[in-house]
């Protein structure tokens, strides 16, 4: 997502077309489109081979009209703050339509992880907790893993955090097991995906167990999201990481490739993978005639310049605002059905809230009522959706977001604006 500009851009687009629908004020107006805070700060950090270099940590708290601020932690060389302002936004959404007591923020630090030794991230993440101690906790603002963050990243907020403070485990989501995590974390936001998918798959006519699908990205999400669409009899003929694409025409051995997609921390590539398929690019994977498109990496991938070439029936949306508001429009005018982040991804904050209630009450839940809990709340908001762009003759994406702001706005008004 080279311009930075290009994600506001693409929220300020979403959210002015279901402003125009509810017609809602200009004050609120405003004051949903602006972000409640957003620090930016340095993080210097002695490498392990003694030289220094300098980093910068971002947060941006967008809404916490329904509950605490809540949203990821992203780890990546080309983050900015106009990337998490517009990111932290599509968490406030997220999390009302999801009907989850919270609101939207997100952040993260400018590294690349890959490059980073483990004593050296786990400096960076320590670091910058003490940095905004004073703004995150479990009644203020609770980060999760988001791209290059995971279960560690999280175990080591709740320890820089009680060493500051008393020790709570609901100061962040998405930790390991053994550390008050939830079951079922790590994969709820691919198994979302592929739920979504499957029902929004049968909306289409389109039968999902013989439905073939490409995947963009192939970490938690996408990996994930593969290995429940291969569950379900669905055919995974493309996969893609940073370094290459798979293709197989027939379909690819997904359990094979997830078992390497697990040793990632180790270095795995999917570049490096040898077997039964052939090398292609990522922008050939999002111009290949399938039904299901699932871009589960970075924002922007689908724009102007690659939607004419985009041939797939059903994009779902797995990575935050894969899609342009300009390649949005496109897709609508062909009949591509857009099946939108806040809702296809919604399952990791929908766990993670399930991770902050056990937290609360000291409990650990088991996972299949975990899993349970998710595919309820998960085929509610599908069918609220569903029937809300039925009704007042809606795509998906605006759909969602009509519903999202309306119980924004409906608590803003009692809390009194
Ligand atoms: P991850 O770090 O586990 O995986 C990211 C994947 O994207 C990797 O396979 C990586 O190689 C690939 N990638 C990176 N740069 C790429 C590029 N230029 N081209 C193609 N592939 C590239 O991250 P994740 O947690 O799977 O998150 C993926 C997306 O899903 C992000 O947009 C994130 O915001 C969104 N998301 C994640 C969660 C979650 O629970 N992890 C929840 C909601 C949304």
């Amino acid at each position: 997502m080279n311009d930075n500009k290009a994600p506001r851009k693409s929220c300020e687009s979403f959210l002015n077309d279901a402003f125009e629908h509810l017609e809602v004020d200009p004050e609120m107006q405003q004051l949903l489109r602006s972000p409640y805070r957003e620090v930016r700060f340095e993080l210097p950090l002695k490498r392990d081979d003694g030289s220094s270099s300098l980093f910068y940590g971002y947060r941006v708290q967008h809404n916490q009209s329904r509950g605490p601020f809540k949203g990821g932690l992203r780890y990546h060389k080309e983050v900015n703050l106009e990337h998490f302002v517009a990111l932290a936004e599509i968490m406030t959404w997220k999390t009302s339509l999801l009907d989850l007591p919270f609101g939207g923020a997100k952040g993260g630090i400018d590294c690349d992880p890959i490059q980073l030794s483990s004593n050296e991230l786990e400096t960076l993440t320590k670091r910058y907790v003490q940095r905004i101690s004073m703004l995150i906790g479990p009644d203020r603002d609770i980060p999760a893993p988001d791209m290059g963050t995971g279960p560690r990243e999280m175990a080591w907020i709740v320890d820089a955090f009680s060493l500051i403070e008393a020790f709570n485990l609901a100061v962040a989501t998405g930790k390991p097991i053994e550390l008050g995590g939830a079951k079922g974390r790590l994969e709820a936001t691919g198994y979302g995906v592929a739920l979504i998918t499957s029902m929004a798959a049968d909306e289409l006519g389109i039968d999902i167990s013989a439905a073939k699908a490409a995947i963009q990205g192939f970490g938690n999400v996408g990996s994930n999201a593969a290995r429940f669409l291969h569950e379900r009899g669905t055919k995974i003929i493309a996969v893609s990481d940073y370094s290459c694409g798979l293709y197989n025409e027939v379909g690819l051995d997904i359990d094979r490739l997830v078992d390497m997609a697990n040793h990632k921390q180790k270095g795995g590539k999917l570049s490096e993978c040898s077997g039964d398929f052939k090398k292609i690019t990522n922008d050939e994977l999002l111009q290949l005639d399938v039904d299901v498109l699932i871009p589960a990496a970075l924002g922007g991938v689908i724009n102007k310049d690659n939607v004419e070439n985009v041939k797939a029936k059903m994009i779902v949306e797995a990575a935050n605002m894969p899609i342009t508001c300009d390649a949005d429009t496109n897709l609508n005018d062909k009949g591509v059905v857009v099946i939108p982040d806040i809702l296809a991804n919604a399952g990791g904050v929908t766990v993670s809230y399930l991770e902050w209630v056990q937290n609360r009450q000291g409990y650990q839940w088991e996972k299949q009522k975990i899993m349970d809990e998710l595919e309820r709340r998960l085929k509610r908001s599908w069918e609220e959706v569903k029937s809300r762009a039925r009704r007042d003759e809606l795509n998906y994406r605006k759909a969602a977001y009509v519903i999202a702001l309306e119980r924004i706005i409906k608590a803003i008004h009692l809390r009194g604006f």
